[in-house]
C-alpha cells in the first residue's frame, strides 16, 4: 500500500474535507506510487485522512477521491459517483423543460477531481484535466455512455492544467458517434450553435445561463454593450428581450462569426446589433474618448487570477474595465459585471468595483447578485468551487 504521510498540524484542511492535498504539506511518501495511484493519507501520528489520487508533478500532490476508508476507488465508486452527479442534475428545477445543455459533472465539486462533463443535446463532452480521472479514463467513459445514453463522447482535455499534471493534451472522439460540428442547444428562450470541437473550453459558457435569462427580461428597449461577448451569449439574450441596439465585443473573431449565426438562429436582425472585434480595454477607451454611451453594459471576462501571484495584477484587470464601464453608461444606466476567477471573493470582488465607481465618480447601488448556474455545483468543503460572482449596479 502507498503512503502518504503529512507533517504535523498540516491536517487541518482535510479534517474539513477540503480534497487537496499540497506538496508543502507532505513529511514523506511510502512506496513509489504511478502517476494517478490511488494513495493513502495519514497525518503525523498515524491515522488515516483520506484516499486519493497522487500526481507527482503537480503542486497538488494528492486529489481526494474519498474520506470514507471502507470506500474503495474501482468501478463501483465511479459508477455510484457517476450517477449520483447525473441524478442531482435531473433533480434541479427546469432541468428537463428549460434547456438542453448542461454541467453534469463539476470535477471536485462532484468528487471527481479534475474531471469536467458538459451535455450538449446528445452527446457529452470531456475535460480530463488531473492525472487520478485520467488514470481511470476507460472506466469513466464507459459509465458516462452507459448512465447518460449519449450518442457520443469527445473529449476537450487540450488545457494548460493537464501540464502542471504532467499530462498531454488530448482531443478527439473518445466512444460513440462523432458529434455533428456544430450543435444546436436551448436555454430557456434562447437557442445557441455550439462547436464542441473548436470552441473555447467544452464549447460555451453554461455557467451564465440563468444571468443571460435574466438580462433578457430586463433589457427591452435598452441599448446594451455586450464585452467579451463570446458567442453572443448576453447581446443574444438582450436582442431577444426586445433591447434597441446591441453591440457585441470580442477579442475572437470565430466567436463573432458565430454570434451572427446565433442571431439569425433565433430571427434576429442584422440593423438589431453590430460585432466588434477588438480588445475590450482599448475599445472602451476610444468609446469613452468618443462619448459613446449605453444604458446596459455588461462585463464578463475570462479568469484573470489563476494562481494567487496573479491576484494583484487580475484586481487590477477587474477594476479598470469597472471605471470604463461606469463612465460608459448613461444616467441611470446598469452595469453587469462578473469574475469567475475562483480566487476573488465575493468581498473583494464588491470593492474592486466600488472603488470603480469611486474613480469613475459614479453613484451606484448594487441591486442583483449573481452566481453560476446550479449544475456548477459549489461544494461545501470545497468554496473554490463558489468561482462565478457577479453584480448587477444601478447608477443613480
Ligand atoms: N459572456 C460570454 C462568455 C465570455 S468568455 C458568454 O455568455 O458566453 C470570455 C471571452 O472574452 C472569450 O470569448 C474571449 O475570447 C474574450 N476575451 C478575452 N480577453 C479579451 C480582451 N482583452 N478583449 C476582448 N475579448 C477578450
Amino acid at each position: 500500500m502507498k503512503k502518504i504521510i503529512l507533517k504535523k498540524g498540516r491536517d487541518k484542511s482535510l479534517l474539513r474535507h477540503h480534497p487537496w492535498i499540497f506538496s508543502g504539506a507532505i513529511k514523506r511518501i511510502e512506496g513509489t506510487p504511478e502517476r494517478g495511484e490511488p494513495v493513502e493519507v495519514y497525518n503525523a501520528t498515524g491515522s488515516w485522512l483520506a484516499r486519493g489520487a497522487y500526481s507527482p508533478d503537480s503542486q497538488i500532490v494528492v486529489r481526494v477521491w474519498t474520506f470514507n476508508q471502507d470506500e474503495t476507488v474501482d468501478r463501483e465508486f465511479f459508477r455510484c459517483t457517476i450517477e449520483n452527479a447525473v441524478k442531482l442534475r435531473h433533480s434541479l428545477p427546469g432541468f428537463a423543460s428549460n434547456f438542453t445543455a448542461c454541467r453534469l459533472i463539476a470535477a471536485e465539486a462532484d468528487r471527481m477531481p479534475g474531471l469536467i462533463v458538459d451535455q450538449y443535446a446528445d452527446y457529452l463532452v470531456v475535460r480530463f484535466l488531473a492525472a487520478g480521472v485520467e488514470k481511470h479514463k476507460s472506466v469513466i467513459v464507459e459509465l458516462l455512455a452507459a448512465t447518460t445514453g449519449c450518442r457520443g463522447i469527445y473529449e476537450r482535455s487540450d488545457d494548460a492544467a493537464r501540464i502542471k499534471e504532467g499530462l498531454p493534451e488530448a482531443t478527439g472522439l473518445l466512444c460513440g458517434e462523432m458529434p455533428p460540428e456544430e450543435i444546436i442547444i436551448q436555454e430557456y428562450a434562447l437557442r445557441f450553435k455550439v462547436n464542441i470541437q473548436s470552441g473555447q473550453k467544452t464549447g460555451f459558457y453554461l455557467d451564465q445561463r440563468d444571468n443571460r435569462d435574466y438580462l433578457r427580461r430586463h433589457a427591452a428597449g435598452k441599448t446594451v454593450l455586450n464585452c467579451f461577448a463570446y458567442t453572443g451569449g448576453f447581446g443574444l439574450a438582450a436582442a431577444v428581450g426586445g433591447a434597441a441596439k446591441v453591440t457585441n465585443v470580442d477579442s475572437s473573431s470565430p466567436a463573432l462569426e458565430m454570434t451572427v449565426e446565433n442571431m439569425r438562429l433565433n430571427g434576429i436582425e442584422e440593423t438589431c446589433y453590430e460585432n466588434i472585434s477588438a480588445d475590450v480595454f482599448c475599445l472602451l477607451r476610444k468609446f469613452r474618448a468618443e462619448k459613446r454611451k449605453f444604458d446596459i453594459i455588461v462585463l464578463d471576462p475570462p479568469k484573470f487570477a489563476d494562481s494567487k501571484s496573479h491576484l494583484a495584477k487580475a484586481c487590477r484587470g477587474y477594476k479598470d474595465i469597472a471605471i470604463l464601464g461606469f463612465q460608459l453608461l448613461n444616467p441611470g444606466g446598469q452595469l453587469y459585471t462578473f469574475s469567475c476567477s475562483g480566487l476573488m471573493t465575493p468581498e473583494l470582488f464588491l470593492k474592486i468595483t466600488a472603488d470603480g465607481a469611486l474613480d469613475a465618480n459614479v453613484e451606484a447601488a448594487v441591486i442583483k447578485r449573481f452566481s453560476q448556474a446550479p449544475d456548477h455545483l459549489v461544494s461545501l468543503p470545497f468554496p473554490e468551487s463558489y468561482y462565478l460572482k457577479g453584480l448587477l449596479l444601478q447608477s443613480r
